[in-house]
């Protein structure tokens, strides 16, 4: 996936959690660091994520969880170093809006 221009996208505020984390494969840790998604595993209610940085955790599918709000509000300081995530992933993701009446719910992913 290549995209050359880097363009405002506007996703539901309430879009299923996973479906965003599939669309931006990028996770917000604790401390802030942002880290890339190399798997996603669903399993039901519960997925089994893995950081290129090869961190493993299970996640709640829930839009109200701390890492989708983060995400909503970009609250992140920093990209890891091992994960390398590249530079257009971040510009495209910090050129993402999140709104509260339209959007895309990314419902055909
Ligand atoms: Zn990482």
């Amino acid at each position: 996936m290549t995209e050359k221009t880097i363009k405002n996208k506007y996703y539901y505020k309430r879009v299923d959690f996973f479906r965003l984390l599939y669309k931006i494969k990028l996770w917000p840790s604790r401390r802030g660091v942002l880290h890339g998604i190399k798997s996603i595993v669903e399993r039901g209610q519960y997925a089994e994520v893995t950081t290129f940085c090869n961190k493993k955790f299970i996640v709640k599918n829930s839009r109200h969880s701390r890492a989708a709000r983060w995400l909503r509000n970009k609250w992140v300081m920093d990209a890891c170093k091992i994960c390398k995530i590249p530079s257009w992933k971040v510009e495209k993701y910090s050129s993402t809006v999140f709104t509260q009446y339209y959007g895309s719910h990314l419902q055909n992913l």
